[in-house]
């Protein structure tokens, strides 16, 4: 299969001075002073409802960035009908058509959108430059190239075959609809999950998260302009129970493919549980849920090395990654100088608004989130068998921002060392340094989650040991790394037990989850 090959976006500087710096910073400034109203999208149409709400950027919440248009379940309904009769078309489409059209899509994303993608990114999900630039520039672009490499693979898979019998394989896409829901935390992880079900040839039903509105209006525009024909994705917003609900008891439902809670994913798993007879064919289920990501420090590892490790995984992108560190393990050996390094780097860190490009940490992304991190925070400073060490603070009168907070315990079982909290707060267990293997046996013990885990060490025999010992622990696992920051095209992404299916976003794997494939042997 002659396709282009994929190669991951370079991630540009932003440097002061630097083109891309004043490009996206006007980007913002236009998109902060105008206001915006988003409609549905269905049928390659926008759909005004009548009925709206607003949205505001979470670092800056009283200032209002427009309106978004809320779905009835007629809308939903349409986008269904809509979409089964795209399929028509869009499933015989030859694949090498629908690979144009999304690498076309990439091209958008990575020139003339690219300050516009990561300025709603910014504004709206408040990240920072750095942060927005890598999600939704970068990673999507890299998704939309990288899936279509893997879909060739896909195709070329073929059965042996004589020379009287030719068996060939057709990798068919799902008969009916597929539904994909969107979280807020990854503009590139939005823009993957229907596009890669409509590269495969499927159509879509897709519902953004309320608090990606923005950037879903983004990556529609691109995906429009790129060519995908009207009724292959639709996008609907609003109650996300009613839409659900409306979706999953469609007799053409044909898969589910979802990033967001571990709740959710699961009462979306009962909900098509409940309705599988009334289902033409077995639906698929992808999700990637929550995650609950540890460092874990060995004795002969450098005490500079595990501070950034924890620091990093922790408090880049506010610790809301699936894949953020949220609790460590550090040996009583090395904690003084791990302590004085997170100290020292957690001080040297700005907090504020993203377009004042020396921020790090921006708000959290909305009140909900604020005031659970900020609970959590508050009882840290009560209760006995833990010390907060850096930060604790938080101030949501103009945005959500709660100050990078770690939180060292003396009880490895303390609340926050399994609870998953999605936001810059770490902590961490110190444990005698002779206690390592079970150390890693507490580890394995208390993995509710098994997403993404890291071992720091220099020393060859304690790596393997934590390797063994933690083999279903973590879905994505780093060696001598922090663990979150997964590239597409190098490391597949995704996790097990509560975190998910772990169908690897960005993976041959995940692509085969939405084709049906047909056998056919012909004999002459
Ligand atoms: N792929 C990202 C990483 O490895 C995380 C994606 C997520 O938060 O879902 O950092």
């Amino acid at each position: 299969f002659n396709v282009p090959i994929a190669v991951n976006e370079p991630v540009k500087s932003y440097a002061p001075g630097t083109p891309e710096r004043d490009a996206v910073l006007k980007a913002y400034k236009e998109m902060y002073t105008s206001t915006i109203d988003v409609p549905l999208y269905i049928n390659g149409q926008d759909v005004i409802t009548g009925k709206t709400t607003t949205m505001s950027p979470p670092h800056d919440h009283k200032h209002v960035l427009g309106t978004y248009h809320l779905a009835e379940k007629t809308h939903v309904e349409d986008a269904i009908s809509t979409a089964l009769e795209a399929r028509k078309a869009w499933s015989l489409m030859p694949w090498e058509q629908r690979a144009a059209i999304f690498l076309k899509a990439a091209e958008l994303v990575a020139g003339p959108y690219r300050y516009k993608i990561n300025a709603a990114t910014m504004l709206a999900q408040s990240k920072n430059i750095f942060q927005a630039e890598i999600d939704a520039a970068c990673e999507l672009v890299d998704f939309l190239r990288f899936n279509v490499q893997y879909m060739t693979e896909i195709y070329s898979e073929q059965p042996k075959s004589t020379s009287d019998a030719w068996n060939r394989v057709e990798y068919r896409p799902l008969e009916g609809f597929t539904y994909a829901v969107t979280p807020f935390n990854f503009t590139a992880i939005a823009g993957n999950l229907p596009a890669c079900m409509a590269l495969m040839g499927n159509v879509v039903v897709w519902k953004p998260s309320d608090s990606q509105v923005y950037s879903a209006k983004v990556i529609m525009d691109i995906f429009e302009e790129a060519g995908v024909p009207p009724g292959v994705i639709n996008v609907v917003f609003g109650d996300p129970v009613m839409i659900s609900n409306t979706v999953l008891s469609s007799p053409d439902f044909s898969g589910l493919h979802f990033t967001g809670s571990t709740f959710i994913f699961k009462e979306l798993w009962k909900q098509i549980g409940n309705n599988i007879h009334n289902y033409k064919t077995y639906p698929r289920i992808v999700g990637e849920t929550g995650g609950k990501d540890f460092i874990m420090a060995h004795k002969s590892a450098d005490a500079k090395q595990v501070a950034t490790a924890i620091v990093r995984g922790a408090f880049e992108f506010q610790g809301q990654k699936c894949s953020a560190a949220s609790r460590a393990y550090v040996p009583e050996s090395l904690w003084n100088d791990v302590k004085k390094f997170i100290i020292e780097d957690v001080k040297s860190f700005k907090m504020g608004s993203p377009e004042d490009m020396s921020n790090f940490i921006t708000a959290v992304i909305h009140e909900g989130s604020f005031d659970k991190l900020a609970k959590y925070i508050d009882a840290a400073k009560v209760d006995s068998d833990v010390e907060i060490i850096a930060g604790g603070n938080y101030d949501k009168s103009k945005g959500y921002f709660i100050e990078p907070t770690v939180i060292v315990t003396s009880n490895p079982n303390y609340t926050t060392m399994h609870t998953e909290l999605f936001g810059p707060v770490i902590t961490i267990y110190v444990y005698e340094d002779d206690t390592y293997a079970e150390t890693l046996k507490l580890v394995d013990s208390t993995s509710e989650y098994a997403l993404t885990g890291a071992i720091l060490s220099k020393d060859r025999y304690a790596i393997t040991q934590a390797t063994t010992a933690l083999q279903n622990c973590a879905g994505n696992f780093y060696i001598n790394d922090k663990c979150t920051g997964a590239v597409v095209g190098q490391q597949p992404f995704g996790g097990a037990r509560a975190s998910g299916t772990n169908d690897k976003a960005g993976s041959p794997q995940n692509l085969l989850r939405w084709v049906s494939t047909r056998l056919i042997k012909e004999t002459f």
